[in-house]
């Protein structure tokens, strides 16, 4: 008896659940068709097919929905002089994708057209639309301030050049730059997603020749100085360290030079070198070796929190020019990886061992690559103070040095040239307060050696 009430409920309740799943899969179609707006027409002049994503944002649909009825009439206007005879057949193909992320809704209408002549022409309109204050905008508005845009700029440069490389395609610097400065027009067509900021830069903006749309996305971990707080991707923490920053206005206009040190960290020889630099004033670019800083994390922390630059010189210390992608990725994002977990921020220059480098390896990551122009020659001589010498001999305003912190010698000889230079009017800055004070935007697609 028991029994066959079970199995009865047993089937009442699958039944149940059968007709649940049907009804909510009906919905979801029902509520997906609802959203898209389908329209196709075809005939012996022409065909139009007409898709685009509604976005719930009255403002916005009645946009498209005006510039969708603009651009058909006019069509259908044109197709008017098609010859009665004619075998050819105009087109119309209207596309449009909407996204939504903190707020912002973006659209991008993309409308193509062939009235005859050898090809399609594309027209692309976008809006981007502020669901909290109820406005159209533009890029603008999600970016920090000015130098925000030029490094949207420049990041969106570099990206687009990994791009042709990756298409083999040639591009024009002229054009490209042209296409990629910092104005609004050049980055109407936009949108934030779960992946970063991604930018479709149209055929012939950033090649007079026809290449294609080009669509590249700059990651998250790379949006930190260019959008606004509210606009970021709250999933990305943020560095809690507190770091001392200095004010570096004293400095403008007089000689700067700055020390890096590569190869450390080395625990006992790279505390010698930062118990010192206090007398000097002095701030330093440590360009770290990935493999070394799980042993070394205290010192490098003490370093960063000093207001020191913390930089990657890679993993393991091989010439980049000669590893396969898969390789070089990991030279470069396991260290990248391991100084975020110890400082909370990811490194932004890179300095590549024997200062080896070629576009290929600066297309595959977004940092900034920066070399030497004053060779310490400490791992030569030895010698503290043959590399005294060789610094203040070579020394210049705007001068990167190059020492490596993992020797004793290399170290105090790199304290005795600071004291020695000191008196010659000099004082010394991180690579970042450098970029600072000359005023240079660093190009993701140069290498430094000097400022
Ligand atoms: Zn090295």
């Amino acid at each position: 008896m028991k029994d066959r009430i079970t199995k009865k409920l047993t089937i009442i309740i699958m039944i149940t659940i059968g007709i649940l799943i049907i009804i909510s899969s009906i919905f979801v179609v029902l509520s997906k068709s609802q959203n898209i707006y389908n329209y196709t027409k075809e005939n012996k002049n022409y065909s139009i097919k007409i898709r685009y994503e509604k976005t719930k944002v009255k403002d916005i649909d009645t946009k498209i929905k005006e510039i969708v009825a603009k651009e058909k009439q006019e069509f259908i206007k044109e197709t008017k002089n098609v010859n009665k005879n004619s075998k050819t057949q105009y087109h119309l193909i209207i596309k449009g994708e909407a996204k939504e992320y903190n707020s912002i809704e973006f659209t991008h209408i993309i409308v193509n057209k062939f009235t005859g002549g050898n090809h399609y022409k594309r027209k692309d309109i976008s809006y981007i639309y502020n669901k909290n204050s109820q406005n159209f905008t533009n890029v603008s508005e999600l970016l920090k301030n000015k130098n925000s845009f030029k490094e949207l700029s420049l990041i969106s440069k570099h990206l687009i050049n990994k791009y042709a490389e990756d298409h083999k395609i040639k591009l024009v610097e002229k054009d490209l730059i042209n296409g990629t400065n910092p104005k609004k027009e050049n980055y109407q067509n936009i949108y934030l997603s779960k992946k970063g900021l991604t930018i479709i830069f149209v055929p012939y903006q950033v090649s007079s020749r026809f290449d294609g749309e080009i669509k590249v996305t700059i990651p998250w971990n790379k949006l930190n100085d260019i959008l606004k707080e509210e606009y970021k991707n709250k999933k990305i923490i943020k560095a809690t360290i507190t770091r001392k920053k200095r004010d570096i206005s004293k400095y403008k206009n007089q000689k700067v030079i700055a020390f890096t040190f590569d190869d450390g960290p080395n625990t006992a020889t790279t505390k010698i070198l930062l118990d010192n630099l206090d007398k000097y004033d002095a701030k330093v670019t440590f360009f770290v070796l990935g493999s070394r800083v799980n042993d070394n994390k205290k010192i490098l922390k003490r370093a960063y929190k000093e207001g020191n630059d913390i930089a990657s010189h890679t993993y393991s210390h091989k010439d980049l020019t000669y590893l396969k992608d898969k390789e070089l990725e990991k030279e470069i994002d396991r260290t990248n990886t391991r100084i975020k977990q110890i400082i909370g921020v990811e490194p932004i220059y890179l300095r590549p061992p024997y200062g080896s480098v070629n576009e290929h390896v600066k297309n595959q990551t977004i940092m900034h690559t920066i070399c030497w122009n004053i060779d310490s020659l400490d791992w030569k001589t030895k010698n503290r103070k043959k590399i005294k010498k060789e610094i203040v001999k070579n020394a210049r305003d705007g001068g990167v040095v190059l020492v490596h912190d993992i020797y004793k010698e290399s170290v105090y000889g790199a304290l005795l040239a600071m004291k020695d230079l000191k008196k010659k009017g000099y004082s010394f800055v991180t690579i970042t307060e450098m970029s600072e004070l000359k005023n240079v935007t660093l190009d993701y697609d140069k290498t430094y050696y000097g400022f």
